[in-house]
């Protein structure tokens, strides 16, 4: 995702770019599958279990890891890495050009400056060394290309951006949206859900026509993804070579100029080894694999990791809290249906600690979800017996709504990774050891998160509503950061304001490794605008010969 915007931006300054990527070349009229039928599936799109297990015992709790998407999953067999035995994590992670920008779920949210300033204010973290002022303009540059569609809100602890027409909501979420604005005011708000996915032709893209397996692909080009719009964007200036198949092993430190001269790679096929240099590296492998490069990368001036003089990386890393909510049952509208499979869902944006104070915990949730009805499916658990059982099916069941609650994690230094001693990869090179657990701040949030979420299904007419209290672990939200932060002084952090390694004048890390908190939003509309940022300083700095 992040390498796309990356190679798109500098390309287009005029700058010749090298992408390495160590999975293999995605060609969509072959590997894409939204539009296969259940029945051309040997398993109906529901999954090789044994497969799974042998090959993917990690990336098969991802509900996307789906009977078509799995190839677009990583083997864990090949792709180890350990945790302590008390604290799992699930490190759900896309090997192949595009990254998981092909399977996300695409929700894009803006951070404000409640985000960036919640680490000063409160004493957690360091400080994010740039403001909501400063982004701004370039989550305006990446939407714009991106196409975000979604509706203006006017909330300053969630910013509007540059949005294509807004989604619909169904009738139900239309009903609990007035319900919460009755019982709360302006205190909470209930929108669609700003998603990457075109409403009406876009860049050359075609408008999204409702199919609903993006996890899939979309041979349309209507969701944002590195392969359906950045690389292309990249590729028409005639200046990138992409070479997939190329793992990067280290990134190489010349101590005569203290700058990097360029990466190792094994090649994945043959394994044999291979050296390119480079005036500036860009490392955008994602949040953990970056950090796990920069470890990797020893020399006499960095013995613990390339760029890691303050002793941090590898240390505060994130992910968001998810797996609390609540879901009720809605009488009413039997005669409307929904039509077409919207691949998108409602937010609720974040109140705690904005419009309304709590003593027990800081930071703050927001929500998804969406409604439904229920199908053919529902008759697993219901009594009935041939010709009119089957009838009954055929319609359409009740209306239902679940949210869920995506928490903020406060970034604290017990949460780190740093290199296995013993185990390698398929290709040689050094795993990852992962310690991470939610702390009593998580956990206290994630408590009111459920209630609110009850509360607030009741305001909107709901029934029957039950509370879902199953606290995942650290990664299966799939928004790991951190453990490569920015900062304001280089004896606290990897990173400058210009995700530039303080060590390192032309070593840049344009990923979720940079995060210096989380916020609740989900984060990659956030490294994209950060990522296109670095791109077009690192040139500028290159123009005035500083790099
Ligand atoms: C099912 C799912 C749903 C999601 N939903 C959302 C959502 O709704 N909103 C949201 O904001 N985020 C979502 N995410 C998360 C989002 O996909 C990631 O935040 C984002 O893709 C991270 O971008 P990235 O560039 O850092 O990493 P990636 O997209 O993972 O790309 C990293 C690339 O680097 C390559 N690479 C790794 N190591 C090496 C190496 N050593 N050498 C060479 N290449 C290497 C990988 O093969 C990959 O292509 C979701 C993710 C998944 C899987
Ligand atoms: S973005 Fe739209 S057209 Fe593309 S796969 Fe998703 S639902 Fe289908």
């Amino acid at each position: 995702m992040s390498g796309g915007w990356a190679a798109k931006e500098l390309c287009e300054l005029g700058a010749s770019v090298l992408v390495l990527e160590a999975g293999p070349m995605i060609v969509p009229e072959r590997d894409y599958g939204e539009h296969l039928p259940p029945h051309e599936m040997t398993y109906r799109g529901w999954n090789d279990r044994k497969a799974l297990a042998a090959e993917q015992p990690v990336q098969r709790d991802c509900y996307a890891c789906d009977e078509v998407a799995r190839k677009f999953f990583v083997n864990d067999i090949e792709n180890p890495y350990t945790t302590d035995p008390d604290k799992p994590f699930s490190w759900i992670r896309g090997r192949q050009v595009g990254g998981r920008s092909i399977m996300w779920a695409r929700q894009s949210y803006r951070l404000s400056d409640l985000d960036f300033e919640a680490n000063l204010k409160d004493g957690n973290g360091v400080d994010w060394p740039l403001r909501y002022a400063e982004l701004a303009p370039w989550y305006d540059h990446v939407e714009a290309f991106a196409g975000i569609s979604g509706r203006a809100e006017g909330l300053p602890q969630l910013p509007d951006g540059v949005f294509l027409p807004p989604m619909e909501m169904s009738c139900v979420e239309a009903q609990v949206r007035d319900g919460i604005a009755r019982a709360y005011g302006d205190d909470r708000r209930m929108t669609i859900g700003r998603t990457a996915v075109l409403t009406v032709d876009h860049e050359g893209r075609r408008a999204c026509h409702y199919c609903g397996p993006c996890h899939r692909g979309c041979i349309t080009r209507s969701y944002f993804s590195s392969i359906n719009a950045t690389l292309p964007a990249a590729e028409a200036t005639g200046r990138l070579v992409l070479r997939p198949n190329s793992v990067v092993a280290e990134v190489l430190w010349d101590p005569r100029s203290s700058r990097v001269s360029g990466v190792r790679v094994v090649d994945a096929e043959s394994h044999d080894e291979l050296e390119f240099t480079g005036r500036t590296v860009f490392l955008a492998a994602s949040a953990l694999e970056s950090t796990r490069l920069l470890l990797n990368s020893k020399s006499s001036d960095f013995p613990d990791g390339l760029a890691n003089s303050s002793g941090v990386l590898g240390k505060y890393l994130m992910d968001h809290t998810m797996g609390v909510g609540a879901h009720a049952s809605f009488d009413g509208y039997e005669d409307r249906v929904i039509r077409g499979r919207r691949p998108n869902g409602i937010y609720i944006a974040r109140f705690a600690n904005v419009t309304e104070p709590r003593s027990d915990f800081l930071r703050g949730y927001g929500y998804q979800g969406s409604a439904s009805r229920a199908g053919w499916w529902r008759g697993e658990s219901m009594a009935g017996f041939g010709a009119d059982f089957k009838n009954e099916l055929l319609s359409p069941g009740p209306w239902s709504f679940g949210i869920e609650g995506f928490g903020e994690c406060l970034p604290r230094e017990e949460n780190h990774v740093r290199l296995d001693p013993e185990q390698v990869d398929k290709w040689g090179i050094p795993t990852l050891r992962i310690s991470c657990a939610w702390g009593d701040n998580e956990r206290a949030m994630m408590r009111q998160a459920a209630e609110d979420a009850a509360e607030m299904l009741e305001a909107g007419g709901g029934r029957d509503i039950s509370i879902d209290y199953q606290l995942l672990p650290p990664g299966l939200t799939i928004h790991e950061m951190g453990t490569a932060r920015m900062g304001r002084d280089p004896a606290t952090s990897v990173l400058n304001a210009h995700n530039q390694a303080w060590d390192a004048p032309n070593l840049f890390v344009v990923d979720g490794a940079c995060m210096t908190s989380s916020a609740c939003q989900n984060p990659s509309l956030t490294y994209m605008a950060l990522a296109a940022r670095a791109s077009h300083y690192a040139v500028d700095a290159s123009r005035r010969g500083e790099l």
